[in-house]
């Protein structure tokens, strides 16, 4: 095996456990007294999307620093088939910085990260094809498992679960949201995790996330839940949308330009319900 993979394999195998924890260090007494109030807060809310820089980061600020939740972003990939604008990594080297992209947008805007198994390889026009290269049974399995161990509240789709989504890889983290959603909660289902020790848990409701890219996109739907994540925080004296911005503006290999505040595109995170979801 060639040095660089051999690297990359094992900075991959080191990161692969069931959750990463982005070490957040307290830098300030506004930052400690953001912690404490944690402390007092309930409820957790899982996000879920296809790659790195799918997030919405002005959603997990604002759910983290914001609402004090426990917040997560569980990446299916770790976006190694996709692009990288400053540098010749491609492939498990791209997919080692990304990973790495992803931890430092989390300590940034205080949500945890996760990932599964599933190996990014490129664009994929259907669903159908992402689930059967990324081995549904076990990529369904690895999003079971960060659901039993995170025990979310919400789970929190970037996508819908259908052509909207566009790319296939984004329809398919959305159907493997709303599967896992009913497996998570039936101790039949992947039984090898229970045995493991993990219990079985029943989230309370999947949302999807709209997207809304550029002015001209359609209204949510009627009956929508509106998150307000252009506020500005006096503790830490800046917007979650600025604390957003910094935190998207990680993702260098993707973008190569630093994000800044745009207050019209962080005003609103409507939510509601994916389609095959009654609840
Ligand atoms: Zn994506």
């Amino acid at each position: 095996m060639p040095r660089f993979h051999r690297i990359a394999s094992l900075v991959l195998a080191a990161t692969a456990l069931p959750g990463l924890q982005a070490q957040v260090p307290v830098r300030n007494a506004a930052e400690l007294q953001k912690q404490l109030d944690r402390l007092q807060t309930l409820g957790s809310v899982l996000y879920l999307a296809a790659h790195p820089d799918d997030e919405n980061t002005a959603v997990l600020a604002t759910l983290s620093k914001g609402r004090n939740l426990r917040t997560a972003y569980l990446s299916i990939t770790r976006g190694g088939g996709g692009q990288n604008l400053i540098g010749p990594e491609l492939g498990d080297g791209l997919a080692a910085i990304r990973t790495q992209e992803l931890l430092a947008a989390r300590r940034l805007d205080g949500a945890e990260q996760f990932f599964t198994s599933a190996v990014d390889f490129g664009y994929s026009k259907t669903a159908e094809e992402s689930l059967r290269l990324w081995r549904h049974d076990t990529v369904l399995g690895d999003v079971v498992r960060t659901i039993r161990t995170f025990r979310p509240d919400v789970i929190l789709t970037r996508f819908p679960p259908d052509a909207r989504a566009g790319h296939g890889h984004h329809t398919a983290s959305a159907m493997l949201a709303i599967e896992a959603f009913a497996a998570a909660a039936d101790p039949k289902r992947f039984p090898e995790q229970i045995a493991a020790g993990l219990r079985p848990w029943q989230a309370r409701r999947v949302l999807w996330n709209h997207f809304r890219f550029g002015d001209n996109a359609p209204p949510p739907a009627p009956g929508s839940l509106t998150l307000d994540v252009g506020t500005f925080d006096p503790l830490l004296g800046r917007s979650f949308g600025e604390l957003a911005a910094e935190s998207r503006s990680q993702h260098r290999t993707g973008c190569s330009r630093s994000w800044t505040l745009k207050p019209k595109a962080y005003a609103q995170a409507p939510c509601s319900p994916p389609c095959s979801v009654g609840r």
